[in-house]
């Protein structure tokens, strides 16, 4: 695959490492987005869903993002994943403009740079946990490179299904593990990249109370041990506590509370 996307080679190399306990007013802007707009077209009815949102998450942080249900969580998370594109405003991510990438390039960013989780977890149902980890590298690398460098791949894969719990659910396929466990799988696979940010989509949503304070504690570890810089959306003002900072999603723009 084509290096159609360019970081700076020590963010690359660095993957994530920063400091813990990074001051975020002085720590630099990982993601910014300005002026974002967005609306869905159903036959001739227009419906608006962002209406000019500004955004900046730095590293280090835990950022949380608060709105009721179909206040536009998931369609900003997607816009800023450069799943879907707005219809104005910019999305710049380590300084770069990545709205209007070409599709082969935000497809490499998200292989290489983001970690992304959703409520439902997206996992491949005829793949193992062990598998599901590695697909992103097997996207990324191709087969022939992939098999190169298998050994090593899969102890990464190990080693992060190991963190998340689930040294003993290698060989599982999805439906034959809990929700909470498949949310783990997920978080595993989102990080085997070592991404700079990972975004979350309602991480929580699909689990009862107990599975999603370990989904969270997992998630905040990661923050605070590994300095790794989260987004994460939902609509629980009591999950979205554990965040160092929480904005919200109102009638279509940021709220600043
Ligand atoms: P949330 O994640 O906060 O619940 P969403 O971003 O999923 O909200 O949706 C925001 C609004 O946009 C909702 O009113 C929803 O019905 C509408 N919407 C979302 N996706 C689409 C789509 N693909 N086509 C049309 N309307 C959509
Ligand atoms: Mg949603």
């Amino acid at each position: 695959m084509s290096s159609a996307y360019k970081l700076p080679e020590t963010k690359i190399a660095t993957g994530v490492q920063q400091s813990p306990q990074l001051h975020h007013a002085a720590a630099s802007v990982v993601m910014r987005a300005t002026g974002l707009m967005k609306s869905y077209r159903k036959g001739k009815v227009e419906i608006p869903v962002l209406n000019g949102v500004d955004f900046e998450v730095r590293e280090g942080e835990f950022q949380a993002i608060v709105g009721t249900s179909g206040s536009g969580k998931s369609t900003l998370l997607h816009l800023l994943a450069t799943l879907d594109q707005p219809d104005d405003g910019q999305i710049f991510f380590e300084g770069n403009r990545i709205d209007n990438l070409p599709a082969k390039s935000r497809d490499i960013l998200r292989n290489r740079y983001i970690g992304i989780v959703f409520q439902f977890y997206h996992l491949l149902p005829e793949l193992s946990a062990l598998e599901n980890v590695l697909m992103p590298l097997m996207i990324r690398y191709g087969f022939t490179k992939y098999m190169l460098r298998r050994r090593k791949n899969r102890q990464r894969a190990k080693e992060l299904l190991d963190k998340m719990g689930l040294s003993h659910r290698l060989k599982h396929r999805p439906r034959e593990l809990s929700g909470g466990e498949m949310q783990r799988v997920a978080i595993a696979r989102a990080l085997i990249a070592d991404p700079q940010l990972l975004l979350a989509d309602e991480p929580t949503g699909n689990l009862d109370r107990q599975a999603g304070d370990e989904i969270m504690e997992i998630l905040r570890d990661l923050n605070r041990e590994q300095g790794l810089t989260v987004v994460m959306v939902t609509h629980d003002e009591t999950i979205a506590e554990q965040a160092d900072r929480t904005i919200h999603l109102v009638e279509g723009r940021v709220q600043t509370m």
